[in-house]
């Protein structure tokens, strides 16, 4: 009896044992396959996320991440429209910025010699669709002492003030390089128009009735000029570099700038343009020191002076 109930006693007890031992194990094998799923999930989302990163990195339009999140199924449409010729772009652009990195870009600069042999007094519109005409080129003034020409003096001053701006780097094109020319002041403009020139100057001397007026002045498109609005700000900059230049020059008497509104060279020109006035023919003095090399080297050093200010402004 004693040995029954002992027996049973452990019959109980074992079947205990293994229904225990079951549920540990169902437990555990549960608890295993719980982990096993978060960690996927957890993999899935550093996916996506990765993959929303490098979507930000190919694309820097954010619209195109929205479009991603918001509409899973444009996903490959949207990428291949949008991601991938923003990327090209991207690197065409950052390719350009390499190239402007080693290679620095020429700074223009179109030198009008004022006048010519012979005037042209046939009229021209003073600027694009303007009814007030003007002579396409007048004759320019002339040396009360030594008899020059204007656009002799021109030329001669446009040709040294042109080696040294190109002695120092800077591209040098020329409207003319001869006096026997026929070419209106739109026509010159023109040049400087079409070769997209950084800068236009156009030189020019100074007549008077009265002798005794003389000195320098720089000319500019005035402020209310239609014609000249788009560059008015920086053809003043570079006017007042110019001007400030040559008051550095002690030998130079300069009158100061001059904003003009009736210049068809001016209101011609779609690129920052300046017209230098050396000094007056007229007035005696005045006319010897310009056809001086070493005053006219003087203070064509300082016009160039001016004009690399406002190339490294620029
Ligand atoms: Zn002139």
């Amino acid at each position: 009896m004693r040995n029954k109930t002992f027996n049973v006693g452990i019959i109980l007890l074992s079947l205990l044992l293994l229904v225990a031992i079951f549920f540990y194990v169902t437990l555990s094998a549960e608890k295993d396959n719980v982990l096993k799923a978060n960690n996927k999930q957890e993999v899935k989302t550093v996916e996506v996320k990765k993959e929303v990163h490098q979507g930000k990195n190919d694309s820097v339009a954010s619209l195109n991440e929205e479009g991603k999140a918001s509409a899973p199924d444009n996903h490959e449409k949207a990428a291949q429209k949008n991601v991938v010729p923003d990327s090209t772009r991207a690197s065409a652009v950052s390719d350009q910025l390499q190239e402007k990195k080693s290679v620095p870009r020429e700074f223009l600069v179109v030198i009008d010699p004022g006048h010519q042999n012979r005037a042209n007094t046939a009229p021209e519109p003073i600027g694009p669709g303007a009814k007030e005409e003007k002579m396409k080129v007048t004759g320019g003034t002339s040396g009360v002492t030594t008899g020059k020409p204007e656009y002799k003096l021109t030329l001669e001053a446009s040709l040294i003030l042109g080696q040294m701006l190109e002695s120092r780097g800077v591209k040098v094109i020329y409207t003319r390089t001869t006096n026997d020319i026929n070419m209106s002041n739109r026509e010159r403009a023109e040049v400087a128009n079409q070769n997209a020139a950084d800068l236009f100057v156009r030189i020019h001397a100074d007549g008077s009735t009265d002798r005794n007026v003389h000195g320098l002045s720089v000319l500019t498109p005035a402020s209310n000029s239609p014609y000249t609005k788009a560059i008015f700000s920086d053809s003043l900059k570079a006017s007042q570099f110019i001007m400030d230049e040559t008051r550095k020059n002690s030998s130079v008497k300069v009158n100061g700038i001059s904003y003009r509104g009736d210049m068809s060279g001016f209101n011609w020109s779609k690129v920052p343009c300046t017209l230098v006035e050396l000094g007056f023919m007229t007035n005696p003095t005045e006319d010897k020191n310009l056809s001086d090399p070493i005053y006219l080297k003087s203070l064509l050093t300082n016009i160039a002076d001016g004009i690399l200010q406002y190339a490294s402004y620029k």
